[in-house]
């Protein structure tokens, strides 16, 4: 899955993008230029030490009275489709590691958006049903074509 995501170019992967039904997803930011902040069991850890981070059962919570914040958002299922998503500024997020071990991740920004994006895969929710009905109408037409050209790709060759 790291090397799925990193070929794509993406910044999140969940195990339901590949056909797996696991409460698992990935991340890796390294490469993100945007700016977040984030603590790991309550430190500042380096990014290359907890990436690509493999994130088991995870668990979110929003600290109250966090703002939200909306950006755009792209996603490896719907390549090409983009839009606005709002979504909290910060997130707690409860997980396991690939060893079992249990972390808190405490983090804002691009980090948070993606933790969020990532967890709403896991629970079968995406991206362009978190979107406002306005924004979700810009895309109508692509989502459509992008449905059909896969409902073309998966169809049974015929024998
Ligand atoms: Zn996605």
């Amino acid at each position: 899955m790291v090397e799925a995501m990193h070929e794509n170019h993406g910044i999140g992967l969940a195990a339901q993008q590949v056909g797996r039904a696991l409460q698992l997803f990935v991340m890796d930011l390294r490469q993100s230029e945007a700016e977040f902040t984030w603590k790991l069991d309550g430190k500042p850890t380096p990014l290359d030490l907890i990436m690509p981070m493999i994130v088991v059962n995870p668990k979110v919570t929003v600290p109250k009275k966090r703002a939200t914040h909306s950006a755009e958002e792209g996603c490896l299922s719907f390549p090409e489709i983009r839009g606005e998503v709002e979504r909290p500024v910060a997130v707690v997020l409860h997980y396991q590691d690939e060893h079992g071990a249990p972390h808190v991740l405490e983090c804002d920004g691009l980090l948070a958006r993606c933790v969020q994006h990532e967890l709403d895969h896991v629970q079968g929710v995406l991206f362009i049903d978190r979107m406002e009905a306005a924004v979700r109408a810009t895309i109508d037409e692509e989502v459509k074509a992008l449905a059909k050209r896969t409902k073309a790709e998966s169809a049974p060759a015929p024998s």
